[in-house]
């Protein structure tokens, strides 16, 4: 039988397969472009497309593609076939180093925010080498980074890999002031926790709402929910078990390293991890990762809903994106080290990203904000939308004892001052866990919460990677010139903790007590909506630091804004009408049919006996009549609502008008509907409820 080492990344065109399929100096070409970013040389590029086209068809493909993320978050792929005709009347297979480089998909229905003029259609596809080629079904695919012909990202992998460039040089220059002198590069790793609910294709066919929005916009909540925390780490069921296994078969064969399953919080609720790989590596194996979850679910006659929010009063989803940074040569720089020279320069890494998370809370916020995931930021379940970091009480003490020049409990000296050789050994802690908190140090590494389960990872990994590179470049410039390192290093830190300890918290992050503290007390910024934080991108200190690192020009930056807000407004709109449709032609219609069965019984009893209560039947009635009547006026308002969207003169102001005139109006519609759900019989009820979806996979 055939062993998992056996089959592991046999779809990928990985090192191993490179080494074996390329010539010596071809493959030391490659790889010098692909471990220090040196530009590609174009006769290497034709060698390489040879191998690559001769592998791809030995493992049975007919077709290549530039595989590239557009801002529509999902991945995109034009396919095209190798053949290519010849003299006389077959076919040749042909791939050129051309090919292999650059691509030209005709781009202008994917979303540029007015980056690229109609006339100017096309965009062109850009190798990147440092992320595997694989096959997909019949399909080479060629991870790609997609521009505008202006030469403006219109991707989410282009920006990305400036972050990590931007990060990498500004982190060695702190390494080489603690003397190190070999590393060449450093480089942000991620392992991003998958959340996802699992449910039958049976129950998701019947109903509009999961088919058209991905999540439930009606549904009482079943008499059974989570509240008995019997499926967190349950025994998973049969179908699932059979699901997830041929899943990571799905994935072990495109080198995705998945390494943990388990049933999440949720009743039908699940998680999938992988381990952790370089940042934009990582962003390439989730994207595909969440296309091989939901195709896979189709083999198996289920459906994976990614969505943050499918079922209202359980759990949603979210994907935590653990992240830490480590150099070349493999030094984690966010890993206590064994000596106090190490601990002085953990702690400098660390403390310029606690100064990274606190200056720039927003571009946190902005980079996880969706429709979908301001119902787990904007509500009391996942981490809030303040954004806070926990550091565990061992770190926090040493910081402390810093901060106020007082002994720290483990040290000998009496004071800390924090020289190369006076520091103490300390010992992370591995112990204390906070669940609450949206950005946790977690030992060796950051673990930041606040991500949907839909969001491409890139996104929180730009303003993360871009905010650490600017802290670490003020350190920088301010360390380069210091007469004495040691003090000035010091007082650094020193400072930086000082300053920034408000963003700072141990405590229960779900708490009302403590968002009111984060905001009122710290100043800490809770931006509850998509429409709050979006415009914040194009602050000045936001937009001068991503454009100072290049990770972002003003107009990539102007059209980020306009897409993500749009994506918002098109998000709740589909939901609205969707809600409409449903309501009007489904749940009211259905509720008048058994408020006249109920009539009729009533009539039909009085005529057997005029002195009969009939309570039951004519308290219902009324109650159901008056519903009906809530429900048609909700939806002829909502509708209102949505039609007026057409006056906002922008997308911010329309943004605006889904968040204070749409949303509200959604709730109402859905109380009224929900609670008529829970009178009316279940057999006219016309959509599978709650209880039935999340208990359907057994
Ligand atoms: P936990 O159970 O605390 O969430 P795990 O050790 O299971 O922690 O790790 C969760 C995720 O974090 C996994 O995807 C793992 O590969 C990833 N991870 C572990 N170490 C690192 C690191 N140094 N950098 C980035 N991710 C990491
Ligand atoms: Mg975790």
């Amino acid at each position: 039988m055939e062993t998992v080492p056996d089959y592991f990344g046999s779809m990928v065109f990985n090192d191993r397969v490179m080494k074996a399929m390329l010539s010596s100096k071809v493959y030391a070409s490659l790889k010098r472009t692909i471990d220090e970013g040196v530009a590609l040389d174009p006769s290497v590029a034709n060698a390489v497309a040879q191998a690559m086209k001769d592998w791809a068809i030995s493992k049975g493909a007919t077709h290549f593609t530039h595989w590239f993320q557009p801002l529509t978050g999902i991945t995109a792929e034009k396919h095209d076939s190798f053949i290519s005709p010849a003299p006389d009347g077959g076919v040749i297979m042909e791939f050129s180093g051309k090919e292999l480089i650059q691509g030209e998909p005709d781009a202008s229905s994917f979303p540029s925010g007015g980056l690229r003029a109609t006339f100017e259609a096309r965009g062109y596809t850009a190798w990147d080498p440092t992320s595997f080629a694989f096959i997909k079904g019949k399909t080479l695919c060629i991870p790609t980074a997609f521009c505008s012909y202006g030469g403006h990202a219109l991707d989410k992998k282009t920006p990305l890999l400036r972050s990590m460039e931007a990060l990498s040089k500004q982190a060695m220059r702190i390494l080489r002031l603690f003397g190190n002198t070999t590393s060449k590069c450093v480089r942000s790793s991620v392992g991003p926790e998958q959340e996802y609910f699992l449910i039958t294709k049976e129950m998701y066919d019947q109903r509009p709402d999961l088919r058209f929005c991905g999540r439930t916009l009606f549904g009482a909540k079943p008499p059974k929910g989570q509240e008995m925390d019997d499926h967190y780490f349950g025994a998973i069921k049969p179908r699932v078990a059979a699901y997830m296994a041929d899943l990571n078969d799905e994935l072990w064969k495109l080198g995705i390293l998945a390494k943990t399953e388990h049933n999440e919080v949720a009743p039908a609720q699940h998680e999938l991890a992988p381990i952790y790989t370089t940042t934009n590596i990582a962003t390439d194996h989730n994207q595909l990762m969440m296309e091989i979850m939901q195709k896979t679910a189709e083999k198996h006659g289920l459906v994976c809903l990614i969505h943050e929010k499918p079922f209202a009063g359980v759990n949603g989803s979210g994907k935590h994106n653990n992240w830490s940074i480590a150099t070349n040569e493999g030094q984690n720089l966010l890993s206590p080290g064994e000596t106090p020279y190490e601990n002085a320069q953990f702690l400098l890494f660390l403390c310029a990203v606690i100064k990274a998370v606190d200056d720039y809370q927003d571009l946190l916020r902005i980079s996880v904000a969706t429709a979908g995931n301001d119902h787990r930021l904007g509500a009391n379940e996942a981490p809030p939308a303040v954004i806070s970091m926990f550091l565990g009480d061992e770190l926090n003490a040493v910081l402390e004892a810093i901060e106020n020049d007082t002994p720290y409990k483990g040290a000998e000296k009496t004071q800390m001052k924090l020289g190369v050789d006076v520091l103490p050994k300390f010992n992370r802690d591995t112990t204390d866990r906070n669940r609450t908190s949206p950005f946790a140090f977690t030992g060796n590494k950051f673990e930041f919460r606040m991500l949907g389960s839909s969001n491409s990872i890139a996104c929180a990994n730009i303003m993360l990677n871009a905010a650490v590179a600017e802290s670490l470049k003020i350190f920088a410039d301010k360390l380069e010139g210091a007469a004495d390192f040691e003090t000035a290093l010091h007082d650094m830190i020193k400072e930086t903790i000082k300053e920034h300890k408000r963003i700072i918290f141990n405590g229960n992050g779900y708490d009302d007590a403590w968002i009111k503290e984060a905001t009122e007390v710290r100043g800490l910024l809770n931006f509850r909506t998509t429409a709050d934080c979006m415009p914040h991108l194009l602050d000045k200190k936001n937009v001068d630091m991503l454009i100072g690192h290049k990770i972002f020009t003003i107009d990539e930056l102007r059209s980020r804004r306009d897409i993500m807000l749009e994506n918002y407004c098109k998000t709740v709109t589909i939901e609205a009408n969707t809600m409409v449709d449903m309501a009007k032609t489904q749940i009211a219609p259905a509720i008048s049919a058994f408020t006249a069965e109920l009539a009729s019984n009533a009539e039909a009893k009085l005529a057997l006996d005029p002195n009969l209560a009939c309570s039951y039947e004519t308290g219902l009635v009324k109650k159901l009549s008056s519903l009906t009547d809530r429900i048609y006026g909700s939806i002829g308002e909502l509708q209102d609502k949505v039609i007026a969207l057409h006056n906002a003169k922008d997308v911010v102001e329309e943004s605006a008008m889904i968040r204070d005139e749409v949303l509200p109006k959604m709730c109402e519609l859905r109380v009224a509907c929900d609670e008529a759900e829970t009178l009316t019989a279940k057999d006219y009820w016309p959509f599978p409820t709650y209880a039935d979806i999340l208990f359907s996979v057994r």
